[in-house]
């Protein structure tokens, strides 16, 4: 495979912020530093930098591919990092079969000359949306990913890289999207990004084959095994023999993970490269955490809706547990006045699309959503995350807050938790090897006194119920770096109707378009407590 590589800088000339881009020394196909320069990236980021030089045969041996386990949080740019090597050699793959084809014409030609005969005709494209053309697709790369959500921001994210490349088509395939839409958009396709079941249905039915992929990602392994999907993971192993190479992105390397990396590495994984990214994100240096303890649901409640008046705030994501509370949540902040939508894994996907694309567009100012929904939610302008219920497990939390605080920005997650929850606080501390700073809103103290034997440390100033309720907000603590200006005077009383969601300009629609619907609880019965 090493014949497909592309020297840095082959091709056409780069201009000059190309030339000054940090990615110029990846070696990348100048198509591909366009695009990066073109998505605004001036350097790579950490698990960039490291990533893609292995993943494009950095330190292989003979046939240039390596096997790569990568510890890495969503944020920190990790699926660049195993988009750009991909790309990068599917569409050196793509020129060379091009040169090929165009000098087998150049060849016919010539023979037809020296024969005397007509020049031959180049063939006709064919429209593959036509039944009588119909092919299977026969992608080069597939990545996999546990949501629906998560395998469209990829989509969409492998779209914007090969904008400069000529012919290389990418295709999502994801359940609960028409079928034959999806048929054809597959025709094509040099890389298909999907979530596992539908990705099986359609290999399974024709549609496509996957003896020709190359590349296999699996993004988010740790979710993938939590949402059931190991056994289609071992099918697509297995229909996949060929690949040259594996990487699998994780939050975490735990046991399970690794036994995963077993079943789906080559060599039962023996010569996988292991790559641990310690980035900022990892360690959310970037993001206000706090917690709030509560009495109960009710004061929970009113806590939240003391902090959606932040005037600070610009969007949201208010965490459920369930999708019961989910809806119920998001019909309960409409009510309120704010603009707020429901977003689970019950719901349609036509309407998690419209909902999503609601809140990217600014529509939308509040997110109410269950863990799995929230998967691959990458807005920039989300500045709060609110865990409202709190997460199944540990490391979901690192997740959720993780949506905010995105691209370089501050961000805010904040965390109300009744006593009975105590456990699955010290859960979180314990995974983030970080004492929570707890704080209280002055009027909404909890009754109760906070629980103190899982405090590892007590921050200065915290948690004694003065300093306007918000820490580094209040009291003249102005948080460094979170940088929106807020009138220290106002009250939350104070901001009652200024902080919130205006329905104008950016944000024109109307909450009522984003309305659940009526019920709003289809599935909802049936998946008590799943998320
Ligand atoms: P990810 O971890 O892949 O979800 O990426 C998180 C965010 O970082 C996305 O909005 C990307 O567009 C952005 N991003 C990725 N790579 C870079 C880079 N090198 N420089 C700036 N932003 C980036």
């Amino acid at each position: 495979m090493t014949d497909t590589a592309i020297p840095a800088g082959a091709g056409a000339p780069a201009s000059p912020s190309v030339a000054a881009n940090g990615f110029v020394s990846l070696g990348l196909a100048p198509e591909l530093l366009q695009a990066v320069s073109s998505l605004g990236f001036t350097a790579p980021t950490a698990v960039q930098d490291r990533v893609i030089p292995l993943a494009m045969g950095q330190g292989a041996s003979q046939d240039g591919f390596i096997d790569l386990m990568v510890s890495s949080q969503t944020g920190s740019g990790k699926t660049a990092a195993f988009l750009l090597p991909v790309l990068h050699t599917l569409l050196a793959q793509h020129e060379q079969k091009k040169d090929q084809e165009r000098a087998a014409f150049e060849r016919a030609c010539a023979e037809a000359e020296a024969k005397g005969q007509p020049a031959p005709r180049r063939p006709k494209r064919k429209n593959p949306l036509m039944a009588r053309h119909f092919e299977p697709a026969v992608p080069g790369a597939l990545v996999l990913c546990p949501t629906r959500e998560l395998a469209q921001q990829v989509a969409h994210d492998a779209i914007d890289l090969v904008q400069h490349c000529k012919g290389l088509r990418i295709a999502s395939v994801v359940g609960g999207m028409p079928y034959q839409r999806q048929i054809a958009q597959l025709q094509n396709a040099n890389l298909v990004v999907a979530t596992p079941g539908r990705l099986l249905d359609l290999q399974r039915s024709g549609q496509l084959k996957l003896d020709e992929v190359q590349f296999l990602v699996v993004d988010e392994a740790d979710r993938m095994l939590d949402l059931g999907f190991s056994d289609d993971l071992a099918e697509i192993h297995r229909l996949t023999a060929q690949r040259h190479q594996t990487m699998m992105f994780s939050a975490t390397f735990a046991p399970r993970i690794q036994q995963l990396a077993m079943r789906v590495m080559h060599d039962g994984g023996s010569g996988v490269q292991r790559v641990q990214i310690d980035s900022p994100q990892e360690k959310h240096e970037n993001i206000k955490q706090v917690l709030y303890w509560a009495d109960n649901a009710q004061h929970k409640r009113a806590l939240l809706d003391h902090w959606l008046r932040d005037a600070q705030m610009d969007q949201a994501i208010v965490f459920a547990s369930t999708q019961i509370e989910c809806d119920a949540l998001a019909g309960d902040l409409q009510q309120a006045g704010f603009s707020a939508v429901a977003l689970h894994g019950a719901l349609s996907q036509g309407l998690r699309n419209r909902r999503l694309m609601a809140l990217r567009r600014g529509q939308v100012q509040i997110l109410v959503a269950t863990d799995v929904a929230a998967r691959g939610i990458d807005v920039p302008t989300i500045t709060h995350v609110f865990n409202f219920g709190l997460p199944m497990k540990a490391e979901d939390y690192t997740h959720r807050i993780g949506r905010t605080g995105r691209a370089g920005r501050q961000g805010l997650a904040v965390t109300f938790a009744e006593f009975r929850d105590r456990r699955r606080i010290f859960d979180i501390e314990t995974f983030t090897r970080q004492p929570f700073e707890t704080a209280v809103v002055p009027g909404l103290e909890p009754t109760q006194r906070p629980p103190q034997p899982m405090r590892a440390r007590r921050p200065e100033g915290a948690g004694r119920g003065h300093g306007g309720g918000r820490p580094g907000y209040g009291g003249g603590q102005r948080r460094e770096g979170f940088s929106h200006r807020r009138d220290d005077q106002r009250g939350p009383q104070a901001a009652f109707g200024e902080g919130r969601f205006a329905p104008a300009g950016r944000r024109g629609e109307s909450q009522n378009r984003e309305r659940p619907r009526a019920g709003g609880r289809a599935g909802a019965s049936r998946s008590r407590g799943m998320r």
